[in-house]
């Protein structure tokens, strides 16, 4: 039944299932003064799928990179040195692709971050099984899980990791219940009015849940984090917070600053670059490259 409203009408049954006007932790993140809710990291621009819709925009990178563990170690360390974090989504692209990195972020969040990080989701497409450094990582620490999302016959290696993860007491979920994306749109200004821009904002998924730690920034959504690297949006620093910034004369400064980002109200920039409000379904993981009449040079 619900597959099939889906089909009929994507802005009503948006509004019934994915309710995005409801905010049900909009009380805790505005109470909260040293606590994020959500973070997620990028360890690695590099994906080993190309999915057309991406709503992190990493179908158009052409040139797509590993970040060093020093790099997100460094930026880890100043975030979680003042503020707490609830749960802590790894990501990239697909983490497993940087198995270097996320070896050594774990191994800082069991040595470091015991009281300062609660859980550990690592968000995988199900395409590559880790290696055994990876694995012994994973199983050190009973804060981390492992979500795979089903993408089908994409997803090639999910029976694979999915027996590894059991076998070595690694805790997963494998998310499959969503037959359709939001399209978030192309990254092209689409010229929409500012209360359609706000309300858009206001009931974004990824700015609640989505807040972004990527090269040394503090974003409120992936898209914007990345729209900006790419430079297919505008660079507005008094949207994000550049964490090495030195203007900032220590941690409570900082804290000051992320807490801000976490509980802006008005639109950012990016949200002009963005049409998810519009609730336009897209099939899920459509591999096809859509990024070549955009000129990305990264
Ligand atoms: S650009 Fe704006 S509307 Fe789009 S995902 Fe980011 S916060 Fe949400």
């Amino acid at each position: 039944m619900r597959k099939i409203l889906f089909g009929l009408s994507s802005f009503v049954t948006d509004l019934l299932y994915r309710r995005p006007y409801f905010d049900a932790e909009s009380s805790q993140r505005n109470k909260l003064e040293n606590e994020i809710l959500h973070l997620d990291l990028v360890i690695t621009e590099c994906c080993s799928l190309k999915c057309r819709d991406c709503s992190n925009l990493m179908q158009y990178y052409k040139h797509p990179e590993n970040i060093s563990s020093d790099e997100v170690i460094s930026d880890l360390k100043k975030l979680t040195d003042c503020v707490r974090i609830r749960e802590l989504n790894v990501l990239g692209g697909e983490p497993f692709v940087n198995q270097k990195t996320l070896c050594d972020v774990l191994c800082f969040l069991a040595r470091e971050c015991a009281d300062r990080v609660d859980v550990i989701n690592i968000i995988t497409n199900g395409t590559i099984v880790p290696g055994e450094a990876c694995i012994n990582a994973m199983k050190e620490d009973n804060r981390i899980r492992v979500t795979l999302s089903n993408y089908g016959p994409l997803s090639t290696r999910q029976d694979e990791l999915t027996r590894s993860l059991s076998d070595n007491g690694i805790g997963y979920q494998i998310i499959d219940d969503s037959f359709y994306w939001l399209d978030f749109g192309r990254p092209v200004y689409y010229s929409e009015s500012p209360e359609f821009m706000n309300r858009q904002y206001r009931n974004c998924y990824n700015r609640k849940n989505c807040n972004t730690l990527y090269r040394g920034g503090f974003y409120v959504c992936p898209r914007q984090a990345h729209g900006i690297r790419l430079g297919l949006i505008p660079d507005d620093r008094d949207e994000y917070v550049d964490l090495n910034d030195s203007g900032f004369k220590g941690s409570e400064e900082l804290r000051r600053a992320v807490i801000s980002v976490v509980r802006r109200r008005e639109h950012i920039s990016a949200c002009g670059y963005c049409i998810n409000g519009k609730y336009i379904h897209v099939p899920r993981a459509v591999q096809e490259d859509r990024s070549r009449s955009l000129d990305a040079d990264i």
